[in-house]
């Protein structure tokens, strides 16, 4: 149906099944009708009824089949033209938000893992900062707790309490970070 040769083929069909379904239509109905005109007779004619209703009903179904492919084809083929792009776009789209989302995860997982990485060290090297107490004299740092400088054996400052608010401050501090009062 796609080539260009077979279209004149395609729209005969297409004009039969629109001429005919609808003719099919009609007999199916008019075998009904004559059925069930026949069902209310308690003579001899009702017993066409069955007959009449076996041949109407496929009739029917067959005719309204073949009036829908006939014009509904046409739909079919212009909906199947339009939609074809987007359901490639749509496609496309899933495919690269998969492939996006794949990639997202992939480099939240490898962010995670480096983070946790580095904010692994960062969380050591903070708590070094934190708990680091650098030497007074030659500047060394210290671990927080020493009471000695490694190097040079200097008495390294004890974290303090501030004696106004009683905020524990990092060893050496000057002045409160909980009031600002002058430590020491
Ligand atoms: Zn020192
Ligand atoms: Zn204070």
């Amino acid at each position: 149906m796609r080539d260009e040769p077979t279209l004149p083929k395609y729209l005969f069909v297409r004009t039969f099944l629109r001429i005919a379904g609808p003719l099919v239509v009609a007999a199916g109905v008019y075998c009904l009708y004559q059925g069930i005109s026949r069902f209310g007779d308690f003579g001899p004619a009702f017993y066409e009824t069955p007959k009449y209703m076996f041949a109407g009903i496929p009739l029917l179904f067959v005719g309204i089949v073949m009036s829908v492919s006939g014009y509904a084809g046409a739909a079919a083929r212009y909906q199947a033209s339009q939609m074809a792009p987007v359901a490639t776009d749509v496609i496309n789209y899933v495919g690269e938000g998969t492939r996006d989302g794949v990639k997202a995860v992939a480099s939240a997982i490898a962010e995670g893992i480096s983070e946790g990485v580095a904010g692994g060290h960062a969380h050591v090297a903070g708590e070094g900062e934190a708990g680091v107490v650098h030497c007074p004299k030659c500047n060394t740092p210290n671990a927080a707790g020493a009471n000695f400088c490694t190097q040079c054996g200097q008495a390294l400052p004890r974290p303090c309490e501030c004696s106004a608010c009683g905020k524990t401050n990092e060893a050496g501090a000057k002045f409160c970070n909980g009031c600002g009062n002058r430590l020491r």
